[in-house]
């Protein structure tokens, strides 16, 4: 069984200062961290955190990717500029760039594939929201977000990490149930099986208000491989207590 994998997604927040500072604290308290670990950081900051990251055992990620290879698209990011940078894992399908970016399934699931033929892993977010889980939804919706990505992506979907993220639990402080999040996780496990026969290679994160006091029974369960962790990963030493956590 693969080292759990946690990675902090700092979303936009940060400044050069807030974030040498925030680094030295976590670098400084590793030791003893046996997990994977990874920070997601704004692309801005990623030419300063390849430099404070060089030999350490905290892997650099991006928050986003274009889904174009490269041209005319002002703004935009693309997978051979992030790997210039030595980055190794980028956020795609988060729930705030499918919510306020209106990124679709389809471009999901390109941005997964930009990513992947930049040597680039891609964690891919799925999730529903509370009316649609409300709605007894959940896992319509997560099969159909996951779904697209392995249908653009064929053989190299074992290549992917996969985030369950229901959206009511994010920066919310609403948690899934560790039950709960075990049961989609599976329901997302017997998909990748279904597709792929290194369904076992991806590790299937939980994302969504982990703390450092909830972490330990969400990462209990049989196929919760890691967590995707917002706020608590701005924080030095609640993040230091999920990495030790997840290297027990
Ligand atoms: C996230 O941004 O992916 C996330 C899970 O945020 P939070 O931990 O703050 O809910």
């Amino acid at each position: 069984m693969a080292a759990k994998l946690m990675v902090g997604n700092w979303k936009m927040n940060g400044s050069l200062a807030a974030n040498a500072s925030l680094l030295s604290e976590v670098l400084g308290g590793m030791g003893g961290v046996t997990c994977r670990a990874a920070v997601c950081v704004p692309s801005v900051y990623l030419a300063q955190m390849q430099s404070l990251l060089a030999g350490s055992a905290m892997a650099l990620g991006a928050q986003d990717v274009s889904a174009h290879e490269d041209g005319a698209y002002t703004g935009e990011v693309s997978a051979t500029m992030l790997r210039d940078l030595a980055v190794r894992y980028c956020i795609v399908g988060h729930s705030e760039r499918r919510q306020h970016h209106g990124e679709s399934d389809l471009v999901v699931a390109s941005k997964a594939q930009r990513a992947l033929a930049a040597g680039i892993t891609p964690i891919v977010c799925v999730g529903e929201s509370l009316a649609e889980r409300e709605a007894g939804q959940t896992e319509v919706v997560v099969k159909r977000q996951l779904a697209a990505v392995i249908h653009a992506n064929g053989h190299c979907i074992s290549e992917i990490v996969l985030a369950y993220e229901p959206v009511w639990a994010i920066g919310t402080g609403l948690t899934a149930t560790p039950a709960q999040a075990q049961q989609v996780h599976a329901v997302l496990r017997a998909q990748l099986q279904a597709a792929t026969a290194h369904a076992e290679r991806v590790s299937i994160l939980y994302g969504g208000s982990m703390n450092a006091a909830n972490a330990a029974d969400l990462l209990a369960q049989n196929d919760v491989d890691g967590g995707l962790i917002g706020g608590a990963a701005l924080k030095a030493p609640d993040f230091l207590s999920m990495l030790k956590t997840a290297s027990r």
